[in-house]
């Protein structure tokens, strides 16, 4: 675990490892305001923090298990409300049926209640504007702090020439949401899993360039009679170790057939 100050943002960096799969992912804590929960495999390392920040609420990006892992154990042990977006409530009072590699990943993630968010969200110092940006998550939230001009883009970022996408996430859907962020003045953008970016609106261009660029290839090769898999080994004919890991949960067969669909 790794903490890590920028103003008055904590973040708590932790790598999480199996095999040779490795991902970094962050919580932050702003203004009494925790933001995520991490993944469940890391909530015994993340109860100190919690326990020493002055957390007073918590708000989740989306339902996802490495973003809500410890809401249980908060839920539990502490008297702070637990706010998501309302289409994903109902995920997070059921047990989630996770694949085996996500289980073993991530770590099996408890059930709890969290409250519906509004457009808004008011802090002691700051205002928050709540907005939904679905594509990776049905219920993903980005949160844009208004006095400081950042934006906290949850898992809308990760990467900016992804090659492969999960069964669950959407091209166009993501293209309409890094849209939508831009419609905001920020510069500094705030990622669960590539950190602190201060050259923020940048790579979100960047981002919706590339994804702009994929879509249009994907439906040029479609209009000339390619089937989704022809264009699929046209343009991504690399396999990765994750696509056989997750059973094909996670493939480029996800980027064409999301544009396609
Ligand atoms: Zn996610």
């Amino acid at each position: 675990m790794n903490i890590k100050a920028h103003d008055d943002l904590l973040q708590a960096e932790m790598m999480v490892s199996f095999r040779k799969q490795k991902m970094v992912v962050s919580v932050y804590v702003i203004d009494g305001l925790l933001i995520d929960t991490g993944p469940p495999i890391m909530r015994d390392k993340l109860i100190p923090c919690f326990e020493e920040w002055a957390v007073k609420d918590v708000i989740l990006t989306h339902h996802h298990e490495d973003h809500t892992g410890a809401a249980h154990w908060i839920q539990a042990h502490q008297n702070i409300p637990i706010y998501i977006h309302e289409s994903g409530i109902e995920n997070c009072e059921k047990r989630m049926k996770l694949p085996f590699y996500r289980k073993v990943f991530w770590g099996e993630r408890q059930s709890f209640q969290p409250l519906a968010l509004g457009d808004q969200f008011t802090t002691a110092n700051y205002t928050w504007d709540i907005i939904h940006t679905p594509g990776h998550a049905h219920d993903h939230v980005a949160l844009f702090n208004r006095e400081k001009g950042w934006m906290f883009g949850s898992d809308l970022y990760v990467h900016p020439t992804p090659k492969s996408f999960f069964a669950f996430e959407s091209v166009p859907v993501i293209i309409d949401s890094l849209k939508k962020l831009l419609t905001y003045d920020f510069d500094t953008y705030v990622c669960s899993h590539a950190g602190v970016i201060h050259k923020g609106r940048q790579v979100i261009e960047k981002k919706l360039d590339y994804l702009e660029g994929v879509q249009r290839e994907v439906l040029a090769l479609a209009t000339r009679g390619k089937s989704p898999h022809a264009i699929r080994k046209t343009l991504f004919p690399k396999s990765h170790p994750l696509h056989y890991l997750s059973l094909f949960e996670n493939s480029p067969k996800h980027i064409v057939n999301s544009i396609l669909r």
